[in-house]
């Protein structure tokens, strides 16, 4: 396979390790067996010790969102780290982490008006829900205590974003750890929606279930309302039907819930908008959003947060009482700033929509009669494709078969990274291939991934028929 670009020379200076050599105490490797070691990457595509090039179809998870070696953010970190690379908050404030922080409201939809930098999509949601708790507690009313949030959702793997997850598998062995939750059905329409149905009427009916559920619990003990605007890694690049955020916003207006969206996958230009709910036409309270904001190039998250949500701080107690070590850490500040400008910069956000409809196209023609993919869906450069024994009933693939895992190993030999995962336990949805390359992907290499990944999809399958 020629590569589509030349290494690097550094990358190739490394000697090949191989799996004995290396990381033999990583926990990591025991997880997830043998894997190759990577040494380099360049733009859509890494390479391991080997010299193996795989084209990153996934951007790892929905996080390279720029590509491998960017030379505007290698240098912005080369310059940031010449000056100064830790500064604890509670003493500095530093000009990386205002630069960005400018930004982040400066594109952020109306009325977000604060910026609570952190290292990731789990802490991210985690301060979201503790502010919408401590909200409460200034406002006077420290009797809200339930948390909603949808089945079939990831919000991360610490024990309060787990326990908002709506993931059965990941939840089950710590349940007695997790903080009380409620769950609803997520606005799924391949799965959910009635035949004959009309997006009006299911999204009035996938709504109506928050409201119930506010109501079976009494709304002035509910604080928020969690839901990713479109589903990523449980469920697999689930765009909600026009609507349901509208009526999902009016519903938390109502009774006076907080509505925070989970974009920590589906944000930061991934859906095409640089945010997912730009499309729905509102604006959460709060947004949580990480992966795509510094594009891999180092760890960060973000939560956005409403004007009323900063004045009730700032007119009570005057401080969160949260934090952690490294937030606002000048190093992924700078990274995450030189990430989003060079996207604002090279205008990338119309190469997603435009990657993004030819994506759709390639994947709806090699896999539209495909006799195991029961849909292809989502938005911009985050799409996936569902797998299913049988369409006509749309039963899933026994989770016990790991479909998802011999795609992954296809596409993996075939030098591809695409973003397989397991169906639910419940059935409520199959396994499926997550797609989201990096925003610099070309046409040409949008052809080649939806090529290969027909081919990893076909020898996958082969071992059930
Ligand atoms: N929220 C969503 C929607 C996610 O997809 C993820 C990770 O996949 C998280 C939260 C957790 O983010 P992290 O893995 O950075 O902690």
């Amino acid at each position: 396979m020629p590569p589509a670009f030349a290494v690097a020379d550094t990358c190739l200076q490394h000697p090949a390790l191989t799996d004995e050599e290396t990381m033999t105490h990583l926990l990591h490797r025991q997880i997830h067996g043998s894997l190759p070691v990577a040494i380099g990457g360049k733009g859509i595509e890494l390479i391991d010790a080997g010299g193996k090039h795989y084209i990153d179809a996934s951007g790892g998870a929905a996080v390279s969102c720029l590509g491998h070696a960017h030379p505007d953010v290698v240098a912005a970190l080369h310059s940031q780290f010449d000056r100064i690379a830790y500064a604890h908050t509670s003493f500095f404030t530093t000009e990386a982490a205002e630069r960005l922080g400018d930004r982040l409201v400066e594109d952020a939809p109306p009325g977000l008006s604060h910026v609570y930098l952190v290292s990731g999509g789990s802490e991210a949601v985690e301060a979201a829900l503790k502010m919408a708790r401590q909200y409460f507690v200034e406002k006077g009313e420290p009797q809200r205590r339930h948390i909603i949030a949808r089945r079939q959702s990831y919000h991360g793997n610490t024990l309060g974003a787990l326990a908002t997850g709506g993931n059965e598998w990941r939840r089950a062995q710590f349940r007695p750890l997790l903080i009380e939750t409620h769950h609803v059905d997520p606005c799924f329409a391949y799965r959910f929606r009635e035949p004959g149905e009309t997006d009006e009427a299911y999204a009035a009916r996938a709504a109506q279930a928050l409201e119930d559920k506010i109501l079976e619990l009494g709304p002035e003990e509910v604080i928020a309302f969690v839901a990713e605007t479109v589903v990523g890694a449980t469920a697999g690049a689930v765009p909600p039907v026009a609507d349901y955020f509208k009526r999902i916003r009016a519903i938390c207006d109502r009774y006076g819930v907080l509505l925070i969206l989970d974009e920590v996958m589906c944000g930061m230009g991934r859906t095409g908008t640089l945010h997912a709910c730009q499309l729905e036409g509102i604006s959460p309270d709060f947004m949580t959003i990480a992966k795509g904001l510094g594009g891999g190039y180092q760890p960060i998250g973000a939560v956005l947060l409403g004007r009323q949500i900063f004045d009730a701080f700032a007119n009570g107690s005057g401080f969160f009482q949260h934090g952690h070590t490294y937030m606002g850490h000048p190093m992924a500040a700078a990274a995450a700033l030189a990430v989003q400008e060079a996207i604002h910069r090279d205008l990338l956000l119309d190469n997603v929509k435009a990657m993004g409809g030819r994506l759709t196209a390639r994947l709806q023609a090699r896999f539209g009669n495909h006799l195991h993919i029961g849909d292809i869906r989502g938005r911009g450069l985050f799409q996936a494709i569902e797998l299913v024994a049988d369409r006509g009933t749309k039963e899933p693939f026994a989770p016990g078969l790991k479909v998802h895992a011999k795609i992954k190993r296809q596409a993996m030999q075939r030098g591809l990274m695409v973003y397989p995962m397991g169906g639910t336990i419940d059935g409520a949805c199959g396994d499926h291939v997550l797609i989201a390359p990096p925003f610099i992907v070309a046409p040409h290499e949008i052809d080649t991934i939806v090529e290969r990944l027909g081919e990893a999809v076909d020898a996958a399958l082969r071992d059930f028929e």
